[in-house]
């Protein structure tokens, strides 16, 4: 009885997930909705904007000192992002291996990358790398109340209790 009211009071695992200009300009951003939520995955925040420089050198802040970080940043900032918050139990690290490899040379067939990109610089999605930065980038890119608490009808379905 404990551990269900401490399993019932435990919040659920989120992470940030981001399609960038080149996800969205490419019409996939619905495949890449689609493929989160038929895992069982919760979507709890979602918005359209185009962050500004600063803000994606922010995003990025800890790529600062690759040869890369200048026009990642340029890029990030080239168009519209969809910025969402997706909930579910290891969300993070499965998040990841639905997003694939970070060059999608390398990702597997299967994968979100994989299927839909060629190179490492437009490679169309991103996702947090683990629980510190899934934190940091959640507060980064959205404030507390933009974010939906509720229950979906499919979740009894889903998890074992
Ligand atoms: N990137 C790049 N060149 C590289 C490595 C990374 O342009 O050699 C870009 C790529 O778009 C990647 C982003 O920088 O998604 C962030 O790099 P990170 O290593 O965090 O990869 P990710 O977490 O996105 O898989
Ligand atoms: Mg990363």
């Amino acid at each position: 009885m404990l551990q269900e009211q401490e399993a019932l009071a435990a919040p659920m695992e989120r992470t940030f997930i981001a399609i960038k200009p080149d996800g969205v300009q490419r019409g996939v951003m619905s495949e890449i909705i689609t493929r989160f939520e038929r895992k069982g995955f919760k979507l709890v925040g979602i918005k359209i904007m185009i962050p500004s420089k600063d803000f994606a050198g922010k995003h990025y802040h800890d790529l600062k000192e690759r040869p890369f970080y200048k026009g990642l940043c340029n890029f990030l900032s080239s168009g519209p992002v969809i910025a969402m918050v997706w909930e579910g139990e290891g969300v993070i690290r499965y998040g990841r291996k639905l997003i694939g490899a970070t060059d999608p040379q390398k990702s597997e067939p299967g994968t979100i990358r994989g299927d839909l990109a060629v190179s490492v610089g437009r490679n169309i999605i991103h996702g947090s790398d683990g629980p510190e930065t899934a934190k940091d980038e959640i507060a980064l890119w959205f404030k507390p109340e933009e974010l939906v608490t509720y229950t979906s009808n499919a979740e009894k379905w889903i998890y074992e209790n």
